[in-house]
């Protein structure tokens, strides 16, 4: 058990929460037809289903919000957001938009013609949605170590190189119009991508004329993990490194709502003159003009504060080895998870919890309709639900790992939160028969987690 890291900050405004009965659990979680997404977030008792826009902002961003300049055009604190982002990625152009998933909307919108292949390490779901939406194929190229739960390497979020050469080969560059790295690897565990896995992939990319773009939303967390584990990085800052990160690609997709600290907001950085264009002009029919993006001015405040607070070295320290200690509490418990722990969440292996228990049943996420069942608490099925695909033979295709993710909220929960998780999880193993198979009852097309119902069995 690692010793717990002590806060880098000290508390002066709480949000009340409280655990609803468990007669009220057992009654919600059908009534919500087993998609603990239909719940309301009253009734839930820790809530770890997502870290994106659920951090405590500081206090100095809710005094940024006063200081909001709402003019339609050219807002001041447009500016100040611009010259943040920049100073940290370098880009030329940072156009701001309302979340992260808009930013790849815009892009993808831009730059795929139908048939074309975007390679990734992984691709995280909205950005794979976006990607098949615009009639276009997302490939996976992750290395293997990052598809198995316990091996143990410093970057489990590096692509493969020598596969991504084979891809370029095989497919064309013409028919890929970017390539992309997800930093941190969210959907592969949160797992970081070395300084010099991106330097490569750059290479490569670029010298079949490919554009390189990161999905950034977690780059501060990413580039702590450089700092610490990579060879001859570990004096430098944190924002030194990421500036080297950032100029290795030709732009970003950046959610600021995960190492933005903001609730809202996010941008798309890029050096292109055309791609700035067209990106500007398209969103002036859904995200708005160009320095606003469908935000309001005091939301760009709280992103610009918000990602330099996000650099703080004693802040990343902390939120890195939080994340560490919830996994060894885990570990302690007997409960298997992916390790090392990444940067934002613990994934706990439900394949290895439940041996026993049927894919087609749906292990992941019966695991998370338990866990609020016995515990109130909130988690995310990453696996079948999540990933899996019908086949051509119109059978289920399910993704190599059945987890459930515990995202950790950005400065919000303390040591004893984590340690009633834990339990919770420990009364669950001891008694797995509380965890029951589903079956669909009702799914949509896209990002069907969000919506799908369930039949207990
Ligand atoms: C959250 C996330 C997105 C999408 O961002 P939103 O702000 O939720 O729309 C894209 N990529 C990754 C890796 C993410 O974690």
């Amino acid at each position: 058990m690692t010793e717990f890291p002590v806060e880098p900050y000290r508390i002066k405004s709480i949000e009340r929460i409280r655990k609803v009965s468990r007669s009220d659990r057992e009654r919600l979680i059908k009534e919500a037809r087993f998609n603990i997404f239909k719940i309301r977030a009253e009734d839930i008792y820790i809530d770890f289903l997502t870290d994106s826009g659920t951090s405590a902002m500081s206090d100095s961003q809710w005094a940024g919000l006063l200081t909001g300049d709402e003019s339609y055009a050219g807002c001041r604190n447009y500016f100040h957001f611009e010259e943040t982002a920049r100073s940290i990625t370098g880009f030329k152009y940072i156009i701001p938009v309302h979340q992260g998933r808009a930013a790849e909307h815009m892009m993808f919108s831009t730059l795929i013609k139908p048939g074309d292949k975007i390679p990734s390490n992984n691709h995280f779901d909205t950005t794979r949605a976006n990607i098949e939406y615009c009639g276009a194929e997302a490939a996976d190229l992750v290395i293997a170590e990052g598809k198995s739960p316990s091996v143990d390497h410093p970057f489990k979020g590096n692509i493969d190189t020598d596969i991504l050469e084979d891809f370029i080969k095989v497919n064309g560059p013409e028919n890929i119009p970017f390539g992309m790295l997800t930093i941190t690897n969210n959907s592969g565990g949160g797992q970081p991508v070395s300084l010099e896995n991106i330097k490569k992939t750059s290479e490569i990319l670029r010298g079949h004329g490919i554009p390189f773009i990161l999905d950034a939303c977690r780059y501060a967390e990413n580039c702590y993990f450089i700092k610490q584990r990579e060879k001859g990085q570990s004096n430098r800052s944190v924002k030194d490194i990421a500036r080297e990160v950032f100029s290795y690609a030709d732009g970003c997709t950046m959610s600021a709502k995960k190492d933005g600290l903001a609730n809202i907001g996010g941008f798309i950085g890029t050096n292109d003159n055309g791609l700035h264009e067209k990106v500007t002009n398209a969103m002036i029919l859904v995200e708005g003009f160009r320095t606003y993006g469908g935000l309001a001015g005091r939301d760009l405040e709280a992103v610009a504060r918000g990602l330099e607070e996000a650099l703080d070295e004693d802040y990343l320290a902390h939120r890195v080895n939080q994340i560490k200690s919830f996994g060894d509490l885990l570990i302690d418990a007997g409960i298997p998870i992916v390790t090392p722990t990444g940067g934002h969440a613990v994934f706990v292996d439900a394949t290895a919890l439940l041996p026993e228990f049927p894919r087609e049943h749906y292990p992941g996420w019966a695991l998370s309709v338990a866990l609020y069942r016995e515990g109130g608490i909130r988690g995310c099925e990453i696996g079948g639900i999540v990933f899996g695909k019908k086949g051509k033979d119109g059978r289920e295709v399910y993704p190599p790992l059945e987890l459930v993710r515990l995202a950790v909220p950005r400065r919000v929960y303390t040591e004893s939160h984590f340690r009633y998780a834990a339990s919770t999880f420990k009364k669950i193993a001891e008694n797995k028969s509380v965890v029951r198979g589903l079956k669909i009852a009702y799914e949509p097309k896209y990002l069907r987690h969000f919506t799908v119902e369930f039949d207990e069995l």
